[in-house]
């Protein structure tokens, strides 16, 4: 995960700012100069995005001082952060101290932002605006124990962060798929087509290991990188807890994949195991081509009650491309990977914030939320804060109904695509 890492001298808020960003409101704060607090990491979510933030209070000062030691806490964070926030105290203004870290931070390629904190109230911003003298940019005022603009803070970071390390790995090398669906749909026999060659046994049992090792296969003169596939390679007659196993399986594969091919058997009925494994694609958000495969067992009487199934079970996931296949026979596998990249498109895809809002604005006319309460909220901004997903953030000035965001996300795919990819819509209340 990126890392967010917040610098600053004792007793400005930094551990305060940190549990503000953690959401723990009631963690106990002793900024004492002088103490020595373990540097510690924590996991942190915003708006859809997870990162790791750093307390740097470990870096008290000792016998060099404290100018050094506050740079030597700047140069480290220079090193191991994708993102650093200074934090400085507004009511207290630039330290000599503040401006030696400030002199090592404006050196930085990392991104650094500046909060001025312990700005209670709206009255005390303008005491803030000293602080551009940091030569940092903009002053952030935040009020760290209270929350004052600190969700503003948050949204400034994401901008300013990368994706994550394993977003970032991908890009380039061979796309990553999971091939997943419940037993004896013919994951096997599909991977082994792919791979042309018979390599692994094939037989009627349902049953696989756990073994977690990835399969390179060229497709459309391209790697694409089957992971977890062992299992599927060595079929092993195991019948107890196999369901369990199955299912662990489908969820690391998942982890580690950026598209799930999703195996239904055409011929049968479409079952709560094949749902439970869709459930399980959903949560992970990854891209989706749904393959029905054993076509060549199916007639038209099978094809009238299958897309009758489609439309009662697959509901939750329209925007889901689906491609019927033989595994047997090989007809239409080709086509697995046009939808493959399409999907992958999608879920890779970032709509600028212009295009994004002048959309929104058509749409909010045409359109406005449903009045709550008496009140009609507004919906004034919209940005998109991550892809792999795509996940867009809508900032309003009350409450949106469930409806009305289905509305606007079947809106939004309307006009940009999306097809294959799920799409994640926050709403962020201002008040
Ligand atoms: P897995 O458990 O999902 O890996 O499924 P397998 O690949 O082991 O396939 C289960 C059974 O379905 C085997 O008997 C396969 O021969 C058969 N099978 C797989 N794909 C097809 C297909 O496209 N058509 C037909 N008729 N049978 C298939």
């Amino acid at each position: 995960l990126p890392v967010v890492a917040i610098v600053g001298r004792p007793n400005v808020g930094k551990s305060t700012l940190v549990n503000r960003i953690l959401g723990r409101r009631e963690a106990v704060v002793e900024d004492v100069p002088g103490v020595t607090r373990d540097r510690v990491s924590y996991k942190a979510d915003w708006i859809g995005r997870q990162f790791m933030v750093t307390d740097t209070g470990g870096w008290e000062p000792d016998a060099k001082g404290m100018g050094l030691a506050i740079a030597a806490q700047a140069e480290y964070a220079m090193r191991t952060a994708d993102a650093i926030v200074l934090v400085v105290d507004a009511t207290v203004g630039a330290t000599a101290t503040d401006e030696a870290v400030a002199r090592v931070l404006r050196r930085s390629k990392t991104p650094v932002l500046l909060a001025a904190n312990k700005v209670d109230s709206e009255r005390m911003e303008a005491e803030a605006a000293s602080l551009w003298s940091l030569g940092l940019g903009e002053p952030h005022t935040i009020s760290a124990a209270h929350g004052r603009g600190t969700g503003d803070l948050l949204d400034k970071i994401l901008e300013v962060l990368p994706e994550s390390p394993r977003e970032r790995f991908a890009v380039g090398g061979p796309r990553r798929v999971a091939l997943v669906g419940k037993p004896n749909v013919g994951k096997s026999s599909l991977l082994n087509k792919l791979a042309g060659e018979e390599r692994a046994v094939v037989d009627n049992v349902a049953g696989t290991t756990v073994d977690p090792v990835d399969e390179l296969i060229e497709l459309g003169g391209k790697p694409w990188q089957f992971v977890d596939t062992a299992g599927l390679r060595r079929k092993v007659r195991n019948a107890t807890g196999h369901e369990y196993y199955a299912s662990l399986r489908t969820r690391a594969a998942l982890d580690s994949a950026e598209v799930a091919l999703l195996l239904i058997d055409a011929s049968q009925t479409i079952t709560e195991q094949d749902l439970r494994v869709l459930s399980m694609i959903v949560d992970s958000g990854r891209a989706l081509v749904v393959v029905f495969n054993k076509w060549d067992l199916v007639d038209e009487d099978r094809r009238y009650e299958l897309d009758n199934e489609i439309d009662r079970e697959l509901a939750r996931v329209p925007w889901a491309r689906r491609v019927n296949i033989s595994a047997m026979t090989g007809r239409s596998v080709q086509k697995l990977v046009p939808a493959l990249e399409g999907a992958l498109e999608s879920w890779d895809k970032r709509i600028s914030t212009g295009q994004l809002n002048s959309w929104l604005k058509e749409i909010i006319a045409a359109t406005p939320p449903p009045v709550r309460g008496g009140r009609q909220p507004r919906v004034m901004f919209a940005t998109q804060a991550a892809t792999r997903p795509p996940t867009f953030v809508l900032f309003t000035t009350g409450f949106l109904e469930a409806g009305y965001r289905r509305f606007l996300e079947r809106k939004l795919r309307e006009r940009f695509g999306f097809d294959g990819s799920p799409v994640r819509i926050n709403v962020r209340v201002r008040d």
